[in-house]
């Protein structure tokens, strides 16, 4: 196939605008799925997760053949997952592309999302092609909502296509409009050195580490000796091929083309994304001097949580399940992680809380293991009176603070958009979580960017609930780091009947450590189960105790309500009560639940 024929593009949006659904019409129109295989929808979303939840986790490439106007076109499509955890996967698929789709919402119109992946695309030199959607709903406004993204984004309105991917309305238009304006990939001289981009990759327990790549010089054939520029690892290529969705093997790849390199790796964290696939061009093999693509970067973790089995016997199978896990995310960090009270587990790096969220649900899925979570929270640089600095993830980790000159945290730049008339309720709320106010930008006389700098602690703790329920849902954010800065951090204890409960402490301002304290004591009380005796809750820092609260003594009997003969009801009752304890630890005497160690976070 000629190179002129070829049009590699992703589509962008904000969650929920309709990506997904749109990349199943696209499938559809191109016969590349026909309408029977389209069962349950949303094709390129192939984890049960996914499915479930209606979200993209997972980018997933297809390639697509189509005639248009008597040509033969091979449209290279990316889907890519819309949460703010995964942008940098998402800056790297935009690097494999000439062109965006930015699907916006007709209802919603333009939100956070849009504006930060629509500034990465610009970055990246793509042809953006702009798609109003959900047309059919009578609530749409294409008129207005084609003004907007003129305003907003500098796309002229005429050009915004407004279609329904639900239905199939003009989503054909659409695909023109990429034939035409997405331009044609460079290079193409087989002869070249290959450099291909990682712009994704993923483990098989047959194939080995399967990448997903773009190639920018080059070609690649099986039997191939090829090396990643990062960790200057050589391989042979096992197979080569395309998406459609489903890997089918080719004789080779060449330049232009978006396809997989199946690797024979074990582990994704030996091929990541973002490096580059090379090999020389004649016969001398010089790979100190061969230039890596831009933009390659190792994604660090920025939020921390402790994860433990109720059960402790389960600890090994969580490691392997973790590992597991690894093979194929090469974001997730873990280290062994002993706590007092919940006993041998992991300290887990995550890239945000959605990153969290889903790895959390995978083990308890995929491995059937009952855990307890720590409440989030994100790393600290401590600043050792010695002039060292060292970095923790874990409260309980801070050395003795007669020896701690200062604590650094994370900060991050929060941009809120938002109807104005909300201006006020996100100016208290971000002042409240300690954030600084920066600037406001009219997007239109009626939608606003409020622009903010906040500690990232803030943001990972019920800010987002909070934002939503004081703007009824209108507000979307977006954040980027920024840098560690230096605070007045001390960390808050919290006591249970007199014992530490190490995995409740927490890093807090000193301003608001007592405010903290007395919600954390008072949520603790309702959420600890009564005992036949007292259970005193304290929060201290250091020896001081600031906030005190008391769970009275309370026997309790559950089967006491029910009389005679009805056992098959007793043991049900029995059996409820034995598995609402399951996620339980406890704690000298005391039963502490999962809840407990997520309190930090419930309103
Ligand atoms: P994504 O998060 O951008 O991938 O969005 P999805 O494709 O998962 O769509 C989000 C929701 O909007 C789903 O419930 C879709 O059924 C719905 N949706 C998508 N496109 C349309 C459309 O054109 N019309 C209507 N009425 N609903 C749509
Ligand atoms: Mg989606």
């Amino acid at each position: 196939m000629k190179q002129e024929s070829i049009r590699n593009f992703c589509i962008i949006a904000h969650i929920d605008h309709g990506k997904s659904t749109l990349a199943d019409r696209f499938l559809e129109v191109t016969n590349t799925i026909s309408k029977r295989d389209m069962k349950h929808g949303q094709m390129l979303d192939t984890m049960e997760l996914e499915q479930e939840r209606g979200i993209t986790i997972k980018l997933q490439p297809v390639r697509m053949d189509w005639e248009y106007e008597g040509e033969k076109y091979i449209l290279n499509l990316i889907d890519t997952p819309g949460h703010v955890d995964f942008s940098y996967e998402v800056s790297r698929s935009l690097a494999a592309c000439e062109g965006a789709i930015l699907v916006v919402d007709a209802t919603q119109g333009i939100e956070a999302q849009t504006l930060a992946n629509c500034y990465m695309a610009l970055e990246h030199n793509l042809e953006i092609i702009p798609v109003l959607n959900k047309i059919d709903l009578p609530s749409a406004d294409p008129e207005k909502r084609a003004q907007e993204i003129e305003d907003a984004l500098g796309l002229p309105k005429e050009e915004v296509i407004a279609i329904s991917a639900k239905e199939g309305t003009n989503v054909e238009k659409v695909l023109e409009r990429v034939v035409q304006k997405v331009p044609v990939p460079s290079g193409g001289k087989d002869k070249e050195e290959l450099k291909a981009l990682i712009f994704d990759s993923v483990y098989d327990s047959y194939r080995g580490v399967v990448t997903y790549v773009r190639l920018f010089s080059g070609s690649v054939k099986k039997g191939d000796k090829v090396y990643f520029l990062s960790n200057k690892k050589e391989i042979d290529v096992l197979e080569v091929g395309y998406f459609k969705p489903k890997y089918v093997a080719a004789e080779e790849l060449h330049s232009g083309e978006v396809g997989y390199i199946v690797t024979g790796l074990k582990s994704v964290r030996d091929a990541r994304v973002g490096d580059t696939i090379w090999q020389s061009s004649g016969s001398e093999v010089d790979i100190m001097n061969a230039k890596a693509l831009p933009g390659y970067h190792i994604v660090k973790p920025f939020v921390f949580a402790g994860i433990f089995c109720t059960e402790a016997n389960d600890y090994p199978l969580l490691r392997e399940a973790l590992e597991k896990l690894k093979m194929n995310d090469s974001a997730l960090s873990f280290q062994p992680e002993n706590s007092v009270a919940l006993g041998y587990g992991f300290r887990c790096g995550f890239l945000g809380l959605l990153h969290m969220d889903i790895v959390q649900e995978r083990l308890e899925r995929e491995y059937d293991l009952d855990l307890i979570m720590t409440a989030p929270s994100v790393s600290y640089e401590i600043i050792m009176k010695t002039g060292e600095t060292i970095v923790i993830s874990s409260a309980a980790d801070l050395p003795d603070p007669t020896k701690i000159d200062g604590i650094k945290e994370p900060w991050v730049k929060v941009e809120i958009l938002t109807p104005k008339d909300y201006i006020g309720n996100i100016m208290t709320l971000c002042s409240e979580k300690r954030g600084v106010y920066k600037n406001i930008n009219y997007l239109d006389k009626n939608k606003v960017i409020v622009i903010f700098e906040m500690p990232l602690a803030s943001i990972i703790v019920d800010f987002y609930d909070k934002l939503k329920g004081l703007t009824s849902g209108y507000a979307s954010m977006n954040y980027e780091y920024l840098e560690y800065r230096r605070d007045h951090l001390v960390k808050l204890d919290i006591m249970v009947s007199g014992e530490k409960v190490d995995a409740l402490s927490a890093i807090v301002h000193r301003e608001e450590s007592f405010y903290v304290g007395q919600v954390l004591t008072k949520k603790l009380k309702d959420l600890i189960p009564k005992a036949q005796f007292v259970i005193p809750i304290q929060a201290a820092i250091g020896a001081k105790v600031i906030a005190r609260e008391t769970i009275p003594a309370f026997r309790k009997d559950v089967t006491g309500g029910l009389y005679g003969g009805d056992y098959s009801r007793k043991r049900k009752l029995l059996e409820k009560q034995k598995k609402g304890k399951k996620r339980m630890k406890m704690m000298g005497k005391v039963a502490l639940p999962q809840e407990a160690f997520m309190a930090i976070l419930k309103k």
